[in-house]
């Protein structure tokens, strides 16, 4: 797409009589200060739902180019840079390798365009970002809060932090065990948000989380638009008081968020990927609040909050008043010879028969599909119903769905299920948990999948391990400091 320049406003290209000069790419363009929105103006709400707090690619607006430029002309839209000096202006990419050039056939001239962020439609110096400057839609309806639940004592407290993280516009980092409730605490800092008719977005990195909370807020939250966007959710065009997104959705949002929510802030990507760190910064508002949600902060974040620089609060304790069940090591040899030979390590292999004899499921972590992929002929020896499941398994929900239904006794996996599964009465053992990917949080989070019901609040954990790591030692007590925080504040019986 390219312009004409004038002083006020841009004229983009297919409005203008063929052959007009001189004709600019966005790149090129000073930018014109964008001028009041005309209140005289009949702006189409459709649009203003659609754009307001976004930034987005002319191809993602389903509307006509006179349509825009009329709002462009009354001061309602602006055309941003998309990319300019080997700057993304939607992503923060400022690594040279991350872009490249091709022959431009809209603006008929080598064209540099950001690799980084192409999954969601290309970026280039010809492309602009366009973003509504008109006011933001009324609040449809006042929100009704729909909970009847109890927050424990901790989680009350938490809660309180949360309202006041809201109302003060400050950061607030939730660090809560695993099967500690902290959806539940951020119900009335949203409710506390809306009311006030600010606009809300909780975000995640994995689109799992997303479709796992989507039914749970609204029905909390009855009467609020409530979206999801995930790569391929259908609510791309809803305007929504309350988002739900995954973090790299967040690209298409501008200055649109009072109050965001990064739930397991720790997770892969967010945590290595700094353009979605970018993606956060740039998709809330200059004064707005920030709540992150982790069971597992990094080394860095547990400084952090030991050296008090980082606002912190704890939730040391489940909702049932039971203590985190405590993982124990143990030695297990050369396991990968073992599967060389065809054989399970001999303490693996006591442990599953014991687990099936007592007829108590589990789940066992793999450090790789390979070694999964190895093992599970010779499990199913031991009974048939045993299964595996990894990443790229299409029948991985069935296969969890079937774990808790009873039918399969014992699942073999890689850590895709370290997070999120909850499945009550559950002993987890990991096999090499020397291995690198079994890292401290990893291994919280493992460790954590065990004793979450409150008619099962203990589990047996094993890390079988052919050398210790400093990473088991540190999850060990990691989990034993939370239990021990949590003796001390009373959060815990016994
Ligand atoms: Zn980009
Ligand atoms: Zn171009």
């Amino acid at each position: 797409m390219r312009f004409i320049q004038e002083s006020t406003h841009l004229t983009p290209e297919q409005l203008l009589p063929t052959q007009s000069k001189p004709l600019q790419k966005i790149s090129n363009i000073q930018i014109p200060t964008p001028t009041q929105p005309n209140p005289a103006f009949n702006y189409s709400t459709e649009l203003q739902h659609y754009l307001s707090g976004r930034s987005l690619l002319p191809d993602e607006l389903p509307f006509l180019i006179e349509l825009l430029h009329q709002h462009h002309l009354n001061g309602y839209i602006i055309y941003g840079k998309g990319v300019e000096n080997n700057h993304c202006h939607r992503c923060g990419n400022t690594k040279k390798h991350l872009f490249a050039s091709f022959e431009c056939y809209r603006c008929k001239e080598p064209c540099t365009y950001c690799r980084n962020c192409i999954m969601m439609g290309r970026v280039s110096e010809c492309t602009p970002l366009i973003t509504w400057t008109g006011p933001a839609p009324p609040a449809a309806n006042p929100p009704s809060f729909d909970w009847t639940g109890t927050l424990s004592q901790a989680q009350q407290e938490a809660s309180n932090r949360v309202v006041d993280t809201v109302k003060t516009k400050d950061n607030l980092l939730v660090w809560a065990v695993c099967g500690a409730g902290k959806t539940e605490v951020l119900f009335q800092g949203i409710q506390e948000a809306l009311n006030q008719n600010k606009r809300v977005c909780i975000t995640a990195p994995r689109t799992d989380v997303i479709l796992e909370l989507s039914p749970r807020l609204q029905k909390v939250f009855p009467q609020t638009s409530i979206p999801s966007l995930y790569g391929g959710s259908e609510d791309r065009h809803e305007y929504g008081q309350l988002v739900l997104s995954t973090t790299h959705q967040l690209f298409r949002y501008e200055k649109a968020f009072d109050f965001i929510v990064i739930d397991e802030v720790d997770a892969f990507p967010y945590s290595y990927d700094t353009s979605l760190q970018y993606a956060v910064e740039k998709a809330r508002k200059p004064e707005s609040a920030i709540v992150y949600l982790t069971a597992t902060p990094d080394s860095q974040t547990q400084k952090g909050c030991a050296s008090k620089k980082q606002n912190h609060i704890r939730i040391p304790a489940r909702y049932h008043r039971h203590p985190i069940p405590m993982p124990r090591l143990a030695w297990c040899g050369n396991w990968k010879k073992a599967f060389d030979k065809n054989k399970i390590p001999s303490k693996l292999k006591k442990w599953t028969l014991q687990k099936l004899q007592q007829n108590k499921q589990a789940l066992i972590f793999f450090p790789s599909v390979k070694i999964v992929e190895k093992a599970l002929p010779l499990f199913q020896k031991m009974n048939p119903a045993i299964e595996s499941v990894h990443a790229e398994d299409p029948h991985r929900k069935e296969k969890v769905q079937k774990v808790r239904s009873g039918e399969t006794p014992i699942l073999l996996t890689t850590t895709i299920l370290e997070r999120g599964v909850t499945i009550p009465n559950i002993g987890v053992a990991v096999l090499g948990a020397e291995e690198s990917i079994f890292t401290e949080s990893a291994l919280v989070q493992i460790a954590g999948r065990a004793g979450r019901s409150a008619a099962h609040p203990t589990g047996d954990i094993v890390y079988f391990h052919y050398g210790r790591t400093k990473e088991m030692i540190n999850a060990i007590f990691h989990i034993y400091n939370m239990n021990k925080e949590a003796g001390k504040r009373g959060l815990i019986d016994g």
